[in-house]
């Protein structure tokens, strides 16, 4: 038997976006709308998008892609590339939304963990809000760590419920499926209350105010739960 092989150390879990440059690039080649029946349109003009910016031979691909999990109550994530493949779900209460993110943060740490090096690499994803998302995520931790913020606000809400704790984290970052936020991500036409007509900004501070929460506010006036009443009714 010849000697044990030494084995190199995995790095321990970081922020990838602190140590890989991202850039996201949005557009198609052409613009077109996303209707029902021009899907296949749409993916003509992908490929042929990704095979201008992105040759093959210059640019290693990793597909992500979040969905919803039929069987389950939360997404699932798919990370597809010629050196890795991973499908894993989500807890429960995730959205699609979470699902690509989780896909494209589970890409960066692969693409990390690997040191894939002397390559460049490009993440395809088909979520514009996700890419979106990244981007931001990238400005913000540059300019004030954000990161480092929510984790430590993450460790507070350790013993809540995992329904209560997800709540509470939306609601923190401001990352919520509220009007205002998904307004901002570009998933809603405005970003006022649907709920009532009182034409207010749908935002955390409105679940105290919205008239069709009152008899939410009666049997439990918590933040958290405010926030699930609202979802359930916004669906
Ligand atoms: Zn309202």
């Amino acid at each position: 038997m010849g000697p044990i092989p030494k084995l190199e150390r995995n790095l321990p879990p970081q922020d990838p976006l602190e140590y890989i440059d991202v850039d996201a690039e949005l557009n198609l080649n052409k613009h077109i709308k996303k209707t029902a029946n021009n899907n296949e349109v749409i993916r003509q003009i992908a490929l042929e998008t990704i095979n201008i910016k992105y040759p093959k031979d210059k640019w290693f691909h990793v597909y992500t892609d979040g969905s919803l999990l039929k069987q389950y109550d939360g997404a699932g994530a798919g990370v597809h590339s010629a050196y890795f493949n991973h499908y894993f779900k989500l807890p429960d209460n995730t959205t699609v939304f979470e699902g690509e993110l989780a896909a494209i943060e589970c890409a960066l740490k692969q693409i990390l963990g690997r040191r894939i090096k002397d390559q460049q690499i490009v993440i395809l994803s088909d979520s514009q809000a996700a890419l979106q998302k990244e981007k931001q995520s990238r400005e913000n931790l540059l300019r004030e760590k954000t990161y480092e913020n929510i984790s430590k606000e993450y460790d507070k809400i350790a013993n809540f419920t995992r329904k209560r704790a997800v709540a509470h984290f939306r609601l923190y970052t401001g990352h919520n499926c509220l009007n205002d936020h998904l307004h901002r991500m570009g998933l809603v036409q405005n970003k006022l209350c649907t709920l009532c007509d009182l034409n207010r900004v749908q935002d955390a501070e409105h679940l105290t105010k919205c008239p069709q929460l009152a008899v939410s506010r009666q049997i439990n006036n918590d933040l958290t739960y405010l926030y699930w009443a609202a979802r359930m009714k916004m669906i």
